[in-house]
C-alpha cells in the first residue's frame, strides 16, 4: 500500500480480495502462512504448525466475504438479531469452515501435494467447549443457519479460559481435568482488546435533580474491561459471514493503579486475577444453577458489554431511541442472559434520560424470551442480597417494573393476593429472590418453548397465570440442528448417498429428504443405505480402538444412549435393561444363542458436584466391565462407555447407531436435540412421549418408532394417586431380580454399599418414576429385538426416517422464529 494512501481511498475501504481458489492457489496460501505465520518452512514444521497455518489459509478465504459483511451490518439500516447466550457448544471449526468456503476439495488435494494427511490436521484441533450440552449446542446450530440464510446476526457470549472440563475415568468413576482449549491459542480468533468495554459492578445509587427531572445514577465501586474477540460463522457456500462475539474479563488500569499506587504490588496482583476470573471457566451444571457470585458477575459482564457494543456499532449516535424496536431484538438464550433486560432499561433511563415508560415500551418490544426447561430447580433464581450488592441499580429497577407489572396484575384479575404471590417477579422463600424467568416474561415479547409437548405444558402448568394475563405471548419453536454439520460433515457417505438421489439442494432445503421415502422402497437404494450405516460403523470402531481400545464387534447393534448425564434422562432405565439381559443369560433363562448381539454405548459427563450423576456413572462402568469380561456372555452383549462425550465424538457416534434412546420420563425433556441428529442419521428412536420425541414419532409414523413409557398425563395422575415405586419392584420379578443382583454387589466385587444408594433411591423415592416405566421399556426392548432380525425391513425404517425428518433442521427453526418472533428478514 503506498505511503501516502488516505483512509477514504478506495483501497484502503475495500478488503483485499481472497486468493485465487486454486489448488495451486491454496498450495501458496498455506506456504505463506506456515513461513511468515509460523515461522517455519514445510520441512521442518509440525502437525501444530500445518494446522495452524491450513486454519489461516482458511480464514483468509473467507475474509474478505466477513469484512464486507461487518461494513454492510454498520451501514445497512436493517434489524438485527443479538442473540445473547451464555453457551456456544461450537464443535470443530476447521471441516465446517472448509465446507462452508468451498474450499473441502481444494484444501485435500492441495494439502496432498505438500505430502500431508488432511484427516491428521483435522486431529489437531481442540474443539471449543464453551458450552454444557444441548443448550449451547443449540446456540451453534441456529447462528450456523443464519448465516446459511444471510440473515444479519451477532452471537453475544463468554470467551471461557476453560470450557467443560475434560472426562476422564479413574477405576470407573469420572475425573475432572481443565479444559485449556487456547493452551496453544485459537486460529480462529480475533481479539479487539482497543474494542474492549468497561463493565461496573458493585457500589451504590443516589438520586438527583436533573434540571427539575429526579434522576437515579449508580456510582458502581469496581470495574473490568470486557475484551471482544470476533469469530467468523460462515454461511454454507453462500459468500456470507456472521460474527460470534465472545467477552473476554481483564483487569482495567485504574483499578490496578489504584491499588498499585498504595504500595500493595500483592493486592494488586491479587484484585487483577479477581477481575480476570469472570472468564475463567465454564460453569459445569447442566439444568441445576447454583447460586453462585461468579455466574452472576459472568452473565451481567456479557450483556451489559453485548448492549453497549450494539449501541456503539449498529446505531447512530444521534438514533431516534423510540425505534430501536426496528433495528435491534435481543434473544434471550434461557434466563442466563436475563440481566440484560434491567441493564438496557438503565442504559436508556440513566444514561440517555429517557422516560421511565416510554424505555420500557421500547424495552418490551426489543426483546425475547426462549424457556429451556420444564424443572423448578432449572429456574434461576437471584437472592435479593446477592443481586443488589453487585447490582444495586438493577435491583431498583427490577423491583419498579414489578411494581408496575402487579398493578396490572390487580387491574385485570383482582386483589386476588395468592395470585399476586405467585406472579411476583420477587419470591419470598427461601429466602428474598428474583425469578428471572417471570421477569424475562414479563419484559419479552414473546416467550417461546422448544418443542409442541414443552410449549404446552408452559402455558398450562408452569406459567398458567401468565399465559392468562398474556395471552398470544406464549408461543412454540420447536429446535433444530444444523444439517451441514449433523449430516452433510459428520456422516460424508450418507451425504454422498443422498446427494446421488436428490442433487446438493438438500443441504439448505432439509424437507427436500421426502424424496426420499420412495428410494425406501428400492431394493438397491436400501443396499446402499446398509453399507453406508455398515461403513459408519467400522469409522466409528477404528476411532474406539485408537481413542479408547475398545473393540466393536461385526454384527452388532450399535444402541446409543449420549447425553448429559441427569436422573430425569433416565440413564438407569438403560442400566436395567442391561442388568436384565445379562441376568437372563447367567440364570440361564435365555439360551445365550438366542440373544440378539448388541452393543451399548454411552456417552455423558455428570456436573463435578452432582452426586447422584457421578454414581450413575461408575455403575455403567461397572456393568461394563462385568459383562465385557463373562465368558458366558459369549461376546453377545458388550457395554462401552468412551469418556469425554463432545460434539466431535457426537459427530463420530450418530452416524453409526441402529438404535437412538430417548428415554426421560415425559414431561420433563423440553425438546432435546440429540434425537433428532440420530433420526436424520437413520438411527430408530425408541422413546418416550417427551419433548420432540412426539415430533418425531408423528412425523416418522409409529411403524418406524418405538413408542414406550406413560405419557405426560400418566405420569401427572400416577402423582396424584401416590407413586410407590416398591409395588412395581414386587410386581415385576426381572425387575426384582435385576435390581437385587446390583444391591447383591455383582458389579463392585461383592461389595454391597457401593451401589446401594441408587438402588435404595429407585425404590424408596424414583423422582423420575424409572422403575413405573421399566416393564413397557423392556417389552419396547424385545419389539427392537424382533425389528432387527429383519435387516431389510429395519432399513426401510432407518430411510424412512432420514426422510420424513427434515422439519428438524435449525434452518426451520430460524424461519420460525424470523417470522413469529424476530420479524426481520434476510438481507442484503
Ligand atoms: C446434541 C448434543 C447434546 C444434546 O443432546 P440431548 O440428547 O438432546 O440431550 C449434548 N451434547 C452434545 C455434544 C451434543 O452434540
Amino acid at each position: 500500500m503506498p505511503d501516502h494512501l488516505h483512509p477514504t481511498h478506495p483501497l484502503a475501504l475495500a478488503p483485499v480480495a481472497a486468493p485465487p481458489s486454486t489448488v495451486d492457489g491454496f498450495v501458496r496460501e498455506f506456504l505463506l502462512n506456515l513461513n511468515s505465520g509460523r515461522g517455519v518452512t514445510l520441512s521442518n514444521a509440525s502437525a501444530t504448525d500445518k494446522y495452524f497455518a491450513l486454519a489461516h489459509t482458511v480464514r483468509d478465504y473467507l475474509m474478505a466475504r466477513w469484512l464486507e459483511d461487518l461494513r454492510r451490518q454498520r451501514e445497512v439500516q436493517d434489524k438485527g438479531v443479538a442473540y445473547l447466550s451464555a453457551e456456544y457448544l461450537l464443535g470443530r471449526q476447521l471441516d465446517n469452515n472448509l465446507l462452508a468456503s468451498g474450499l473441502s476439495e481444494i484444501a485435500e488435494e492441495a494439502l496432498a501435494a505438500c505430502g500431508i494427511d488432511l484427516d491428521v490436521l483435522r486431529q489437531q484441533e481442540v474443539e471449543p467447549g464453551l458450552g454444557n450440552g444441548g443448550l449451547g449446542r443449540l446456540a451453534a446450530c441456529f447462528i450456523d443457519s443464519l448465516a446459511t440464510m444471510g440473515v444479519p446476526n451477532v452471537g453475544y457470549g463468554i470467551r471461557y479460559e476453560y470450557g467443560i472440563f475434560r472426562q476422564t475415568f479413574v477405576d470407573g468413576q469420572q475425573a475432572e481435568q481443565p479444559d485449556a482449549w487456547l493452551s496453544l491459542g485459537s486460529p480462529w480468533e480475533f481479539a479487539h482488546p482497543e474494542g474492549a468495554q468497561t463493565i461496573a459492578f458493585g457500589g451504590h445509587t443516589e438520586t438527583y435533580d436533573d434540571e427539575g427531572v429526579p434522576r437515579s445514577r449508580w456510582i458502581p465501586a469496581w470495574n473490568v474491561q470486557a475484551v471482544p474477540y470476533n469469530y467468523m460463522v460462515p454461511g454454507y457456500q453462500n459468500g456470507r459471514v456472521n460474527t460470534l462475539r465472545l467477552w473476554s474479563a481483564v483487569a482495567t488500569n485504574s483499578f490496578d493503579l489504584r491499588v498499585f499506587n498504595s504500595g500493595d504490588y500483592e493486592e494488586a496482583v491479587r484484585a487483577q486475577t479477581y477481575a480476570e476470573n469472570i472468564s475463567k471457566v465454564l460453569y459445569p451444571e447442566d439444568s441445576t444453577p447454583q447460586g453462585k457470585e461468579l455466574r452472576l458477575q459472568q452473565q451481567y459482564f456479557f450483556v451489559a458489554a453485548s448492549i453497549r457494543d450494539v449501541f456503539d456499532v449498529m446505531l447512530p449516535a444521534d438514533f431516534e431511541l423510540t425505534n430501536l424496536p426496528e433495528r435491534i431484538i435481543f434473544q434471550l438464550n434461557d434466563t442466563h442472559p436475563v440481566i440484560a433486560v434491567p441493564e438496557f432499561m438503565r442504559v436508556l433511563v440513566d444514561e440517555k434520560k429517557m422516560d421511565w415508560d416510554a424505555a420500557w415500551a421500547v424495552t418490551q418490544q426489543c426483546f425475547a424470551y426462549t424457556c429451556h426447561t420444564l424443572l423448578p430447580e432449572a429456574l434461576e433464581v437471584w437472592p435479593v442480597e446477592l443481586l443488589g450488592r453487585l447490582l444495586p441499580r438493577h435491583l431498583e429497577i427490577i423491583y419498579r417494573i414489578n411494581e408496575d407489572f402487579l398493578v396490572a396484575v390487580r387491574e385485570k384479575f383482582g386483589d386476588d393476593e395468592m395470585r399476586i404471590r405467585d406472579m411476583s417477579i420477587i419470591g419470598e422463600h427461601p429466602v428474598r429472590s428474583v425469578r428471572m424467568a417471570y421477569l424475562a416474561t414479563v419484559a419479552g415479547a414473546k416467550v417461546n418453548g422448544v418443542a409442541e409437548l414443552h410449549s404446552q405444558l408452559l402455558r398450562d402448568k408452569v406459567l398458567p397465570d401468565f399465559n392468562e394475563f398474556y395471552p398470544g405471548k406464549f408461543i412454540n419453536v420447536t429446535n433444530g440442528v444444523t444439517p451441514r454439520r449433523f449430516v452433510r460433515l459428520s456422516n460424508p457417505s450418507l451425504s454422498g448417498l443422498i446427494t446421488d438421489a436428490l442433487g446438493t439442494g438438500w443441504v439448505t432445503d432439509l424437507e427436500r429428504l421426502r424424496e426420499l421415502e420412495a428410494y425406501a422402497e428400492d431394493p438397491e437404494f436400501r443396499t446402499q443405505f446398509a453399507e453406508v450405516k455398515a461403513a459408519n460403523k467400522r469409522l466409528l470402531s477404528d476411532v474406539l480402538r485408537e481413542r479408547d481400545g475398545f473393540e466393536v464387534s461385526d454384527g452388532h447393534m450399535l444402541d446409543v444412549m449420549v447425553k448429559r448425564l441427569h436422573e430425569y434422562k433416565r440413564q438407569m432405565l438403560k442400566v436395567l435393561h442391561i442388568v436384565t439381559t445379562y441376568e437372563g443369560i447367567i440364570s440361564g433363562r435365555v439360551a445365550v444363542g438366542d440373544v440378539q448381539p448388541r452393543t451399548f454405548i454411552f456417552g455423558a459427563k455428570a456436573a463435578p458436584g452432582y452426586v447422584m450423576a457421578k454414581r450413575i456413572i461408575h455403575l455403567i462402568n461397572a456393568v461394563g466391565s462385568v459383562v465385557n469380561n463373562d465368558p458366558r456372555v459369549e461376546g453377545k452383549l458388550k457395554v462401552l462407555f468412551p469418556p469425554n462425550y463432545n460434539v466431535t465424538l457426537a459427530e463420530r457416534v450418530i452416524p453409526a447407531a441402529d438404535l437412538s434412546e430417548q428415554i426421560s420420563l415425559a414431561g420433563k425433556e423440553a425438546s432435546g436435540t440429540g434425537n433428532m441428529k440420530f433420526a436424520l442419521n437413520g438411527a430408530l428412536t425408541i422413546g418416550t412421549d417427551d419433548g420432540a420425541n412426539v415430533e418425531i414419532r408423528e412425523l416418522v409414523g409409529d411403524d418406524n418408532f418405538f413408542l414406550f413409557g406413560m405419557s405426560e398425563p400418566e405420569v401427572e395422575s400416577l402423582w396424584a394417586k401416590g407413586y410407590k415405586p416398591s409395588s412395581f419392584y414386587n410386581a415385576d420379578s426381572g425387575l426384582r431380580r435385576s435390581l437385587d443382583l446390583i444391591a447383591a454387589g455383582a458389579f463392585s466385587g461383592g461389595d454391597r454399599s457401593m451401589f446401594e444408594p441408587i438402588v435404595s433411591n429407585l425404590l424408596y423415592d424414583d423422582r423420575f418414576m424409572v422403575l413405573a416405566d421399566y416393564s413397557a421399556y423392556i417389552g419396547a426392548q424385545a419389539k427392537v429385538d424382533a425389528a432387527y432380525a429383519d435387516q431389510d425391513a429395519w432399513t426401510r425404517s432407518a430411510i424412512l426416517n432420514v426422510a420424513r425428518c427434515g422439519y428438524f433442521s435449525s434452518d426451520r427453526s430460524m424461519r420460525d422464529y424470523i417470522e413469529r418472533i424476530w420479524h426481520t428478514a434476510p438481507s442484503f
